[in-house]
């Protein structure tokens, strides 16, 4: 097996450990706040759980705590071993981090996953993927291990382009499919025939014909939950302000991610939508009205 560090043992990073763990790999965990994973060493410092690992993994919360991390981490790393970086942040952090790799004779990959908590305990997630082709063909193993598929998108910071924009595209159709839903009703037309007719017709959409945000229609979905997570609107934001601060530094035009993001932001900052489920924009747009 390889040697590996772990950074970032949460909801995401503890399981994604645990299953390296099982299939044999030699893990020692860093996380801040003392999360150990049964099977795996712990480390003291970050840079500890770096020396002498053949691939680090990191798997944290945003881009400014990436860069403090990796500046620990890289000049313990030994020449030739891959810094993983698995989190969703900003594509100027994703470059960076790799450029910073590169100096200093390390390979470097940003390979943001989909998925959810459910998709990292389960080993199903999907890795969005940018770097060289020597340092994708390291970590294939381990993509392997943790998910179902690894696409490989291009150069540094190609892999964070693909998660932002995929999300940007998601938050969109969501919204859209909760006011469609809400005007629906109001003409008087049965939540059944709404989804019988767009899901099998050009509306359709995985927030639709996947993730229904109407309870009792479709495949079971956070709806038929109360709206528990999911994917938390909250974590939706995140990604939206990604793109709309890629969108911005990239001068695109992208008025449907602007107008999501606000919508978002003032569900999740304003309204009752921190700790729901993205989709519970549906009850929301019932009770407004056009004004
Ligand atoms: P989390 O908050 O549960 O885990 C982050 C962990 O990083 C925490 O345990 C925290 O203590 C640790 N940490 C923070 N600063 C640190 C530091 N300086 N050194 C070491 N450890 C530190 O978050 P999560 O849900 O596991 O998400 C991790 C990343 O995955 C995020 O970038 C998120 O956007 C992305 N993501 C999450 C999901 C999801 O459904 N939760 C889905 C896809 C992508």
């Amino acid at each position: 097996g390889m040697k590996i560090g772990f950074i970032g043992l949460g909801n995401m990073g503890g399981p994604m450990a645990a299953n390296l763990v099982k299939a044999g790999h030699t893990v020692t965990g860093y996380d801040v706040a003392g999360v150990t994973i049964d099977g795996a060493s712990s480390a003291s410092t970050a840079a500890e759980a770096a020396t002498g690992a053949d691939v680090v993994i990191t798997m944290l919360p945003n881009g400014g705590i990436l860069r403090s991390v990796a500046d620990d981490v890289i000049p313990a790393m030994k020449p030739g071993a891959v810094l993983l970086d698995c989190s969703t942040v900003d594509v100027e952090s994703a470059r960076d981090v790799a450029a910073q790799a590169a100096k200093a004779g390390v390979g470097a990959l940003d390979a943001p996953v989909s998925g959810g908590v459910g998709g990292a305990s389960g080993g199903t997630l999907t890795f969005m993927v940018g770097g060289s082709q020597a340092a994708f063909e390291t970590a294939k193993p381990l993509f392997d291990i943790m998910g179902q598929k690894a696409v490989h998108c291009g150069e540094a910071g190609n892999g964070q382009a693909a998660k932002i924009c995929n999300n940007m595209i998601l938050g969109v159709t969501m919204i859209a499919t909760c006011e469609a839903f809400a005007l629906a009703d109001k003409l008087g037309l049965s939540r059944e025939a709404m989804f019988d007719v767009v899901s099998t017709s050009s509306g359709y959409s995985w927030s639709m014909n996947a993730y229904c945000p109407a309870p009792g229609v479709g495949p079971k979905s956070p709806a038929d939950n109360g709206y528990l997570p999911g994917f938390a609107a909250e974590l939706m934001l995140k990604d939206l302000r990604l793109s709309q601060q890629a969108a911005e530094a990239a001068d695109a035009d992208t008025p449907m991610g602007e107008a999501a993001t606000a919508l978002y932001s003032q569900f999740v900052e304003n309204e009752d939508g921190l700790g729901r489920d993205f989709s519970a924009m549906l009850p929301r747009f019932e009770t407004k009205s056009r004004g």
